[in-house]
């Protein structure tokens, strides 16, 4: 019987340091003492110092005076406040992302990746914008400089005339400096589809912050401006500004095609504006290549209103208002970015080479196959329930595991970018070899357009089809399912302690990460996408009686949460709204259990001070772990938006819905943790 292997085995970094030599790997003593067991003999401990350290939460965190079978997670997570001060569940993110930017930090002077070293400049840059103010009168220096490619600005041009102004220029020039803000449009990247989506944006930013900032370019660039001048082109910003935040869409439009809504508002040549994201070369077939893949929203009267708006402003306050929008936008992330710590921007700019060079020097790469293994297991759990489902019919059923079946997944990062110089490809265009080119004499800004340039012309080519991936941070932070690719991501960030490690026994490793990858496949199979089929379209596979069956399952779960008495909010929280999450609870804890059953523990070794706990007691416990947390400090209303149940409920809710829990503590029917009414989805 094949089984997670829970050994570490020597897998040397795959490191570029010169001199670098591969530590021996030592060898673990609970290894050595799993040789010497018998059946008779007590199982060996794990004595790794991750296997002590998930030992210390463990027994840190329960409350030994409450009965699991009245309250688990005050069983498992009672005393978590009296040990730790950290809001929110145990997930380690923030931890690891500080970990990273030492990281970088320490080791990338040494690195011959040009990418890497692009990063590192980047981060010399980050740090000394935010030690040293003078720095600041360079920023400002570049940025006019910027402005003054952007057109004509009315309040600082003696004589500016009408004759310069082109609105469609303006906008294009922009987005020319890398900006998806363009004065009266944002425009984004819907990763998942992959689209541009562009929107009308009516008030902008907190009232008050342009005029400081605009004082301040003129002060670093010797700028005099007639008082009265400036006064008046901010009056007619903000009456621009109040005019466009009245703009309403209808509440019914949908999302239609860029090129249909252009005929409604001839003002802007959203080609032209199109075309400046791109490189210089091949503009037009680029164009030809996305025109279809660009949306906004569709109501054409909307748009004819914006249309109005335009004709009827004076082109002096239109000028000045695109350029008073890219200052605001440029200042207020200045200041925003100088209260981030810098090695976290860089995380943020360069997210495939922070996780390249984290996962080169600090991370087990055998992990990886590890979690690999894992998506195997509980993906062959999954086929099991549906093969098991007493209600589900041939058709659906077929349907089901087919999806269960196709799903894709990526873990850590791709493969490709283990091959010497792949990473450096990808901070390639794909026409041209062209690399990200920071200079060290850059000033912030300078590398911050320069950076913001090369990503949208990265966003062109993702969008056209060119690339099939693209660097966002959502490569590093947490693990998601993608109903339109039916696909699973598993980043290198969660797939460590307290979750997962190497050297932990494997039905810890199950309890915590199989639990959360059980979880996201259970979004391919929850409320809001189970209608999509194994390819990510939108198809409706359920026979009706089928859907009838799983609504009226799903209406349980609503219920149920509803019943909850949360000890932070009572009997007040909304089942409807987190019915997709709770669904993937149920799917993920269920299928994680299945597997966990499925393989072989006998030769595992126990945790400290849980020797005579038995494995399926210490299991619950470890899968509680991942939700221990501070009490909530939400209002009631901003939780009743929150997609995700509360703590509480993902141990409590989740768990006392299994019959294996209730057999696994002895729990009397009709006790909290054993209620009578439980909710199957399968
Ligand atoms: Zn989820």
């Amino acid at each position: 019987m094949s089984r997670i292997p829970g050994r570490k085995t020597s897998t040397p970094p795959d490191s570029l340091v010169p001199g670098w030599e591969p530590e021996p790997e030592p060898e673990h003593s609970w290894t050595l003492a799993q040789n010497e067991v018998t059946s008779e003999k007590p199982s060996p401990i794990c004595k790794s110092p991750e296997c002590i350290h998930l030992a210390h939460k463990l027994h840190n965190y329960r409350d030994p005076t409450v009965d699991p079978c009245q309250d688990f997670y005050k069983a498992a997570c009672g005393k978590y406040n009296e040990h730790t001060t950290v809001m929110g569940i145990l997930l380690p993110e923030m931890k690891l992302a500080i970990r990273n930017l030492k990281i970088l930090l320490k080791h990338f002077l040494q690195f011959v990746s040009s990418t890497e070293t692009q990063s590192t400049l980047f981060l010399s840059e980050t740090a000394g914008y935010r030690n040293e103010i003078a720095r600041d009168q360079n920023d400002l220096k570049d940025l006019f400089q910027a402005i003054q490619t952007i057109g004509a600005w009315p309040t600082v041009t003696e004589n500016w005339s009408e004759s310069e102004f082109d609105l469609s220029d303006m906008m294009a020039n922009v987005a020319s400096l890398g900006s998806d803000r363009l004065g009266l449009f944002k425009v984004e990247v819907r990763f998942s589809l992959p689209v541009f989506f562009i929107w009308p944006v009516g008030t902008e930013f907190p009232a008050g912050y342009l005029e400081q900032s605009v004082k301040n370019i003129f002060a670093a660039n010797n700028i005099k401006v007639d008082e009265r001048v400036l006064e008046e082109d901010f009056k007619s910003f903000e009456a621009l500004e109040a005019e466009l935040s009245q703009l309403k869409y209808s509440p019914n439009a949908s999302w239609g095609q860029l090129i249909e809504v252009q005929t409604h508002i001839p003002s802007v040549d959203f080609e032209k504006i199109f075309k400046s994201f791109m490189r210089l070369e091949g503009r037009d077939d680029m164009w030809n290549k996305i025109k279809d893949k660009i949306t906004t929203i569709n109501d054409p009267t909307a748009f004819e209103s914006l249309e109005t708006i335009l004709k009827n402003s004076s082109k002096r306050t239109l000028a000045n208002f695109i350029i008073f929008r890219y200052i605001n936008l440029m200042t207020l992330y200045f200041s925003q970015q100088r209260k981030m710590p810098c090695e976290k921007e860089v995380v943020k700019m360069f997210p495939l080479a922070s996780l390249r060079v984290f996962v080169r020097n600090h991370f087990d790469k055998q992990n990886l196959k590890m979690a690999a293994e894992m998506v195997e297991h509980l993906r062959k759990s999954y086929i099991e329930m549906f093969e098991q489902s007493t209600w589900l019919h041939e058709e659906t059923r077929e349907k089901a595991i087919l999806k269960a079946k196709m799903m894709d997944y990526m873990i850590g990062y791709p493969e490709e970018f283990e091959k010497p110089g792949a990473l450096d490809k990808t901070f390639k265009s794909v026409i041209i070899p062209k690399m990200l080119n920071l200079l060290e004499t850059d000033s912030y800004f300078s590398s911050l357009t320069k950076i913001c340039q090369f990503q949208m012309e990265q966003s062109v080519d993702y969008v056209a089809g060119l690339v099939g991936l693209i660097a966002t941070e959502d490569l590093i932070f947490g693990a998601s399912y993608q109903p339109l690719r039916n696909s699973l991501d598993v980043t290198v960030t969660i797939l460590d302690d307290p979750m997962f490690d190497s050297t932990y026994p494997a039905y810890a490793n199950i309890a915590g990460v199989g639990f959360i990858i059980g979880h996201e496949i259970g979004h391919g199979f929850d409320p809001n996408w189970r209608k999509m089929n194994e390819k990510g379209e939108k198809k409706d596979w359920w026979t009706n009686e089928d859907s009838i069956e799983y609504d009226k399952r799903a209406q349980c779960l609503i219920e149920k949460y509803n019943d909850y008495d949360d000890p932070t909010y009572g009997r007040n929280l909304n089942g409807s709204t987190t019915i997709g999450e709770v669904v993937a609870d149920i799917l993920g804890v269920e299928t994680a259990w299945r597997t966990y059953k499925s393989l072989d523990m006998s030769n595992e070794a126990t945790i400290f001070g849980f020797e005579d706990f038995g494995l399926d007691k210490l299991y619950f416990h470890i899968a509680a772990l991942t939700w221990c947390s501070a009490r909530e400090e939400f209002p009631l209303e901003t939780k009743l938006t929150h997609p995700h149940a509360t703590p509480s409920f993902r141990v409590n809710g989740v768990f006392s819905n299994m019959k294996v829990f209730a057999e696994t503590f002895n729990c009397p029917i009709g006790s909290p943790m054993n209620p009578e009414k439980k909710c199957e989805m399968f």
